[in-house]
């Protein structure tokens, strides 16, 4: 799958902080992880942590997927919202997956106070606004549904608040306090760096061509011809891991995002805070460490490479427009431009789990935007899972609902 355009900001930004050798002997290990992504990564920082040795393999450079490409807005609401998301999996399953979103930013947060550089991890408050006036009421639900469930501080902006904190007019909007940005080819790095040659060896630009399950574990052949052979299997391969799945389970869709020139001025808006919006396909704000402004959004519901590069022009304008309309004042000048493929799930949740058809396997798919919060929930589960303890939030993303 052709996952992204070539100009991501992350890597360019970051440069070549740490290059591996790809698979040149078969090998044998406790877990072997497929794909050395932000979801990767996680899950063998926490296996490792768990004290399992771990193998990872990619077909790209580490950090080259989707993750080079993620605008990486961390967020405990998920693409669908709660009151949609109620309706459909019930309120129990809907506010646990809302916690667990928040959690795990709070974890993040945990593991990047250590060493902040190592990821420019940076908590931020999150503020959605009524995009349209037939919005509001919905939006009010929303609001009031959070607030009941207690899932987060949240404040409902009115139009003269909105102004006042962030210098543009809208119908209304919810201010939470939780959500944070991050750098995700920087943190995957780190996370890899943390374990690489104690408890964890990784080969990329190693494809995983064949994987046979047998009773005590699986083999799987890389395309330069050797084997690893593991007890458990991790399969983190991101927006390509359908191959490996019976039935679809993703909705393709493209993404555009521009990251401007670095900027003067140090505070942009209230906190700098995120920022997105109700209407569909919504655009969505933040800053970066080096004082940029990143919007991405406009998406469109198809997987086609080349209609994408085709359009990115076109994208970039528009999401400049966007920004001028709510910040004439700001001198934004797009100095990076991208367009990733993007999958979303049909209830705005990820699948984490096993299936029967493939024993002793694990998936960690952090489907849709959230998919950096849902695979630190991922790799939770999956460390669980594979240590034979007990994990109540098993069935929330099985392959079953
Ligand atoms: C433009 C954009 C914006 C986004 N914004 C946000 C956001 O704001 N917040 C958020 O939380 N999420 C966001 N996301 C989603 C998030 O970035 C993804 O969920 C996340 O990066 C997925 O990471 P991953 O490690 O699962 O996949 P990847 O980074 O794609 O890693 C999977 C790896 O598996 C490897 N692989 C695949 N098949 C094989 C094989 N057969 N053999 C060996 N290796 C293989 C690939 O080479 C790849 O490196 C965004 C995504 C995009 C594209």
């Amino acid at each position: 799958m052709d996952l992204h355009t070539s100009e991501n900001f992350w890597p360019i930004k970051n440069g070549l902080i740490q290059d591996f050798p790809s698979l040149q002997k078969s090998l044998k290990t406790d877990v072997l992880v497929i794909g050395a992504g932000i979801s990767g990564s996680l899950v063998a920082d926490s296996l490792c942590k768990a004290g399992f040795e771990v193998i990872i393999l990619d077909r790209r450079d580490s950090a080259h997927g989707s993750t080079a490409a993620s605008t990486a807005l961390l967020q405990y609401e998920i693409d669908t919202p709660l009151r949609d998301l109620i309706k459909k999996v019930g309120t129990d399953h809907a506010v646990r997956s809302y916690k667990l979103c928040l959690k795990a930013i709070d974890d993040l947060h945990k593991v990047s106070k250590k060493y902040p550089s190592y990821s420019d991890f940076t908590k931020k408050p999150s503020f959605q606004f009524t995009s349209f006036k037939s919005q509001l009421k919905d939006h009010q639900e929303e609001f009031r549904l959070r607030k009941i469930h207690n899932i987060s501080s949240t404040h409902w902006l009115e139009p003269k608040d909105i102004k006042e904190k962030f210098g543009f007019t809208k119908h209304g909007g919810i201010l939470s306090r939780d959500g944070a940005e991050l750098d995700p080819f920087k943190l995957t790095h780190h996370l890899i760096k943390t374990h690489w040659k104690k408890s964890l060896r990784l080969f990329d630009n190693t494809e995983v061509v064949d994987i046979k399950h047998h009773r005590n574990g699986v083999t799987v052949t890389a395309d330069t011809g050797y084997k690893v052979q593991a007890k458990k299997l991790v399969i983190a391969c991101g927006y390509e891991s359908e191959k490996y799945l019976p039935k679809k389970i993703e909705i393709q869709k493209t993404t555009y995002a521009i990251v401007s020139e670095v900027l003067d001025a140090k505070k942009f808006w209230h906190k700098n805070a995120l920022i997105w919006e109700t209407a569909d396909p919504y655009i969505y704000l933040r800053t970066t460490s080096d004082n940029r402004i990143l919007i991405g959004g406009k998406d469109d519901d198809f997987y086609n490479p080349k209609k994408r590069a085709l359009n990115l022009p076109i994208k970039v304008k528009s999401l400049e427009k966007s920004f001028k309309e709510l910040f004439p004042k700001i001198p934004f000048k797009t100095d990076y431009q991208w367009a990733g493929t993007f999958c979303g799930t049909k209830d705005g949740l990820p699948y984490i789990g096993a299936i029967k058809e493939r024993p002793h396997t694990y998936f960690a798919l952090g489907f849709g935007g959230n998919g950096i919060t849902f695979s630190v929930i991922a790799a939770k589960i999956i460390t669980d899972l594979i240590s034979d303890k007990k994990n109540e939030d098993v069935n929330l993303f099985s392959f079953n609902r």
